[in-house]
């Protein structure tokens, strides 16, 4: 039976730019009832062995190419693949080289402002071969919801999937430190078995089995039981939603959250629903399906409160 868990994949440690010790970011995660954590700081590795003396969270091993082109997110590689030589034109082999040695490839936050804000934040790679980026952070940083980044982001992120490219959307804190109250955070949800492991975490992202979330879990299978990752014969569906609210207090600290709608995203459009457990839906071949979750956060409304990773289609 798999369940969804509530991880961060983008953590930072005194081993690059953070202000946690190794110890101090495990500790703040498991405060958060994060399951499973991405240590990737920048351009080292130096923080992984540390983490071996704590039984939880899960830890995926990481690492965050920071350059001047962009950032990107490798995780769980089995050999170190070096990030130095990497350049706008040269990205395809770099993720080729990495995707030999098992490693899973992310977008960090594309839209970031660059200089002289963070050198090289931007998504400035000219991927041509995106079947090697198995995964995008739609959501970045504090603000969950749609600032003019993740805005951006989602809307990439909608458009590579329509040119047949299968990426996982996820959140990315990029965890350097703890914050003031005012800080409003989010998660990515894995659907994994119940022996979770870094393993379990890694197969999660690469299958597409991934939730953005300010905190609700929210997620549809099909009448079959299949789910977000999964691909399905076109035609006619129900899609049964579930939205647990029990599920979000300890990650965005007990905002008062009021879903209100359903959008389905597709290739073709957007569509919009009122809250309810079942949409039927009619879908074309060779599309994509993701859905999403409005409604209000402490009285403010209009907000995304929540994106499935896709289904697709046949
Ligand atoms: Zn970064
Ligand atoms: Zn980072």
């Amino acid at each position: 039976m798999k369940k969804w868990y509530p991880c961060e994949l983008h953590c930072h440690t005194l081993h690059s730019d953070g202000g946690f010790t190794v110890e101090e970011l495990m500790k703040a995660a498991e405060e958060r009832e994060l399951c499973g954590i991405c240590l990737t700081d920048h351009n080292t590795t130096s923080g992984w062995d540390e983490t071996e003396q704590f039984s939880s969270p899960k830890v995926l091993r990481g690492i965050e190419w920071t350059t001047y082109h962009g950032h990107m997110l490798v995780l769980g590689s089995k050999a170190y693949v070096d990030w130095r030589d990497a350049v706008p034109v040269n990205i395809d082999e770099k993720t080729a080289e990495v995707k030999k040695h098992g490693g899973l490839i992310g977008v960090a936050h594309p839209f970031q402002l660059g200089t002289p804000i963070c050198t090289g934040g931007h998504w400035d790679f000219e991927v041509k071969n995106w079947d090697n980026i198995d995964y995008m952070e739609i959501f970045s940083e504090g603000s969950a919801f749609l600032n003019t980044a993740n805005k951006k982001a989602r809307r990439l992120w909608h458009s590579l999937l329509s040119e047949g490219n299968r990426i996982a959307p996820t959140m990315g804190r990029d965890w350097h430190r703890t914050r003031a109250n005012t800080f409003i955070s989010a998660c990515t949800y894995l659907l994994c078995d119940e022996e979770f492991s870094d393993t379990a975490m890694k197969n999660a992202i690469e299958n597409g089995r991934t939730v953005v979330s300010a905190g609700p879990l929210f997620f549809f299978e099909t009448e079959r039981g299949d789910t977000v990752g999964d691909t399905i014969e076109s035609g006619d569906h129900t899609l049964h939603f579930t939205v647990d609210l029990k599920r979000h207090e300890k990650i965005d600290g007990g905002r008062r959250i009021t879903p209100e709608k359903i959008l389905i995203v597709s290739g073709s459009g957007e569509t919009e629903y009122p809250l309810t457990s079942d949409i039927s839906l009619k879908t074309e071949k060779n599309s994509w399906y993701s859905a999403e979750l409005w409604g209000s956060v402490d009285g403010e409304e209009n907000m995304l409160l929540a994106l499935t990773a896709p289904i697709y289609t046949k």
